[in-house]
């Protein structure tokens, strides 16, 4: 009898220590990543504090993602902003010539121009995932609520016109998400896609390094990766191949969100 309890006693403490194990590890992977050292001494307190807002947000709120919870090595590219004329026909090559899927986060005024609809079809015909970024990229803490919601809605109706399906999925603009933010995104059933790696190439003076370094140096199972896909991002061009190369050789696979969001079980 006493041997029992003892045994029971034991497999409890088994039980608490691998629950408090995951528990750490998950809690520290839902913070967003990317070495700030290299940016402007005035910029770095305040997006440590977006970041440390982001986290105790996501805690919060479960329609708000930075990251998958997996052991898995799969990460997810992610590109914002696009489609241009310039950049992104560039960051296609790279991905067809390395056989990767990405997922791009594209802006609804951008879809409706004419001059993006090849670049745009590209995306679509190489089976990238193609996701909402909003109509114009306003911030949205500077709005009222129903410009929120204007903005949410008319991005997703253009883009659904163009490519023939609805999400549940959607990056507001600069990641820049309050608790207005999250009710819209909740009346409309969608899931905002943040990220927990920033390879800190919106800043003008990252350089190809600096923005290859940011990504290989954290990456962890389950990561969500921004990057842009716009004019002037020529860095992010040259740092893309020293990315993919260096994943692949620690053994990750790349997944569109989607793909990555069903590993993780959470959809
Ligand atoms: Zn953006």
């Amino acid at each position: 009898m006493v041997g029992l309890c003892i045994k029971r006693l034991f497999l409890y403490c088994v039980l608490f220590l691998s629950c408090s194990f995951t528990s750490c590890k998950a809690a520290n992977k839902k913070s967003i990543r990317g070495s700030l050292s290299s940016l402007d001494s005035s910029l770095q307190p305040r997006i440590t504090a977006y970041r440390e807002r982001m986290r105790d947000l996501v805690k919060q709120y479960p329609n708000l993602i930075l990251c998958a919870e997996t052991d898995k090595l799969v990460v997810a590219l992610t590109f914002d902003d696009g489609p241009d004329t310039i950049i992104t026909s560039q960051i296609l090559d790279i991905l067809e010539e390395n056989k990767v899927k990405a997922t791009f986060f594209v802006l609804g005024e951008r879809v409706v121009q004419p001059q993006h609809q090849r670049i745009l079809e590209r995306c679509i015909q190489n089976n990238h995932e193609v996701l909402s970024h909003g109509w114009n990229h306003p911030r949205y803490s500077t709005k009222t609520e129903v410009e929120i919601e204007h903005d949410i809605v008319t991005g997703e109706a253009a883009l659904q016109e163009k490519i023939g399906k609805h999400s549940p999925y959607m990056r507001p603009p600069y990641g820049d998400v309050d608790d207005r933010v999250i009710n819209v995104l909740r009346k409309h059933e969608l899931q905002a896609i943040l990220w927990s790696i920033d390879s800190l190439d919106s800043n003008a003076s990252s350089s190809a390094e600096i923005i290859s370094d940011n990504v290989i140096n954290n990456v962890m199972p389950g990561d969500i990766v921004i990057i842009h896909s716009r004019e002037t991002k020529e860095p992010t061009v040259a740092a893309l191949p020293i990315i993919i190369k260096n994943l692949c050789e620690q053994g990750y696979r790349f997944v569109t969100v989607s793909e990555l969001l069903r590993i993780d079980g959470t959809v």
